[in-house]
């Protein structure tokens, strides 16, 4: 056990939206009984890429005496992982990462994803 930061849920304000499943490129939530769950503390990494994609606020960043991340464990995870995912939209023009790379950007604490045809505006103004 370390102390270290790692992903809060706030079980209250979560709607199972499922919105911060797939920003996680570790694999550490699922949805479980309509909530979002770390579902083993060893996979998140307390990076936050899920934070700014919730659209209630119900993620948040906490440091407490936790199991060390282990990347050893998030490989042995994504193989299980199922291949679907929930599609994710630019910020700025809507394109879909089916339709289009998109990159993760974050200012002010918020994330975001941009397409590469957005990128170049969001850039230079
Ligand atoms: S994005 Fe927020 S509301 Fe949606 S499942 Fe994740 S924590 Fe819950």
């Amino acid at each position: 056990m370390v102390m270290r930061s790692i992903i809060r849920i706030d079980e209250e304000l979560c709607n199972g939206c499922g919105a911060c499943i797939s920003p996680c490129a570790e694999g550490a939530l699922a949805i479980v009984d309509g909530k979002a769950k770390v579902i083993r503390d060893e996979l998140c990494d307390g990076a936050g890429f899920c934070l700014g994609v919730c659209p209630l606020g119900a993620l948040s960043l906490e440091i407490r005496e936790t199991d060390l991340f282990s990347e050893d464990a998030v490989e042995k995870m994504k193989i299980t992982l199922p291949k679907h995912y929930i599609v994710q939209h630019c910020s700025f023009c809507s394109v879909s990462e089916d339709e289009a790379y998109l990159l993760p950007v974050k200012r002010r604490g918020e994330s975001k994803w941009v397409c590469t045809r957005c990128l170049p505006r969001l850039i230079h103004g």
